[in-house]
């Protein structure tokens, strides 16, 4: 008996040693990770000599303070886009990692914005994908007038000009026949515009869409009908005239500004394109579709390539009204990235397809 309780107390302290000596060696770890930090900061901290030399050559070093390291300073120094009198800018500015931070720079500099404006605006925005330099001044100030915003929303909206009133510094769309055209209040087709390969829907032959979106409409008709849910295309394409007539209509009857919201201006309507239809489900005689159909477009649609172009609580985004009807082909991969993104198209646009 007294041998093995001498057996397990040597266990209990070998058991207690490599326990010490384990929280010793982490300890030490975590020191000595301190210890690299602590060298890195200081490698980044001071200006190579290297850096010195070339602020002699630039003949700025009696106008910074060389004691003081700034990151911005030390890379404008070494860029093609140096310019002698934003060196306190460069001095001044928090580092962003951006290849054209220093050109950012000089653009609000010679836009005559303060250091602190300058600092604010970059470190804020200017890491997003679709930062635009153009649009920065635009994007503090919606910003200012929509604090609840976050910063990415603020960027993609101001791209997508939403902090004007509709209809205001309108864009006539280059690539008019493009599968990703983005039609809104801001991007216009011409009146003359018609899509090639238009070809009548299979359940409704008095309308018509683009070939490839006309195909997937059949596709997608059919398996709603599997699941007991009948629709029928009421509008697809439909030319600016139509358009015209349409909306002119609306306005003698509701007035302009009602009008615009819900029926789009002649050359600004999607429908023109022909990637666009407009669902009706004839066993429900209220509206066009009912809010079963609805959960059902929701669920599916983008396995077919379409989106729902106009969501519920997207009126600021879309300037539209929710349309639970009104559908627009994208084809299957785009439609499945907004449906899973929770995105609107407009939004998907400006992020993914234009390019900055
Ligand atoms: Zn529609």
């Amino acid at each position: 008996m007294k041998r093995k309780k001498t057996k397990l107390k040597v266990k209990n302290i070998l058991i207690l040693i490599i326990v010490i000596v384990l929280i010793i060696k982490g300890c030490s770890l975590i020191f000595n990770k301190d210890e690299t930090k602590k060298v890195n900061k200081k490698d980044t901290t001071t200006y190579s000599k290297e850096s010195l030399n070339k602020m002699n050559e630039l003949n700025i070093k009696n106008k910074v303070d060389t004691k003081k390291y700034s990151k911005t300073l030390d890379t404008a120094i070494y860029s093609d886009e140096f310019n002698i009198d934003f060196v306190t800018y460069y001095e001044n500015i928090k580092y962003v990692d951006n290849d054209n931070f220093i050109i950012y720079i000089n653009n609000l500099a010679k836009d005559g914005l303060a250091i602190n404006e300058i600092d604010e605006i970059l470190s804020s925005y200017s890491s997003y994908s679709n930062f635009e330099i153009g649009n920065a001044k635009r994007y503090s100030a919606f910003k200012n007038k929509n604090p609840e915003l976050k910063k990415q929303d603020i960027v993609t909206r101001v791209n997508l000009n939403l902090d004007k009133p509709y209809y205001t510094d309108t864009k006539r769309i280059e690539k008019q026949d493009d599968i990703y055209a983005l039609v809104n209040k801001y991007n216009y087709v011409d009146m003359s515009y018609v899509p090639k390969n238009l070809v009548p829907l299979f359940n409704n032959s008095n309308i018509k869409m683009v070939k490839v979106a006309a195909d997937a409409y059949e596709e997608f008709v059919k398996a709603a009908k599997e699941d007991g849910i009948t629709f029928i295309g009421t509008t697809a394409y439909r030319d600016a005239g139509w358009q015209k007539s349409l909306y002119d209509s609306y306005v003698s009857k509701d007035g302009k500004a009602k009008a615009d919201t819900y029926s789009a201006r002649p050359g600004y309507s999607e429908h023109q394109l022909g990637y666009s239809v407009d669902l009706n489900d004839p066993n429900y005689s209220e509206k066009r579709v009912s809010r079963d159909d609805y959960e059902w477009i929701k669920k599916n649609a983008y396995k077919y390539g379409f989106i729902i172009r106009y969501p519920e609580n997207s009126e600021n985004i879309t300037g539209y009204q929710e349309e639970d009807w009104h559908i627009r082909y994208v084809g299957k991969d785009v439609a499945k990235e907004i449906h899973d993104k929770k995105i609107t198209f407009d939004e998907y646009y400006d992020l993914y397809i234009k390019e900055h």
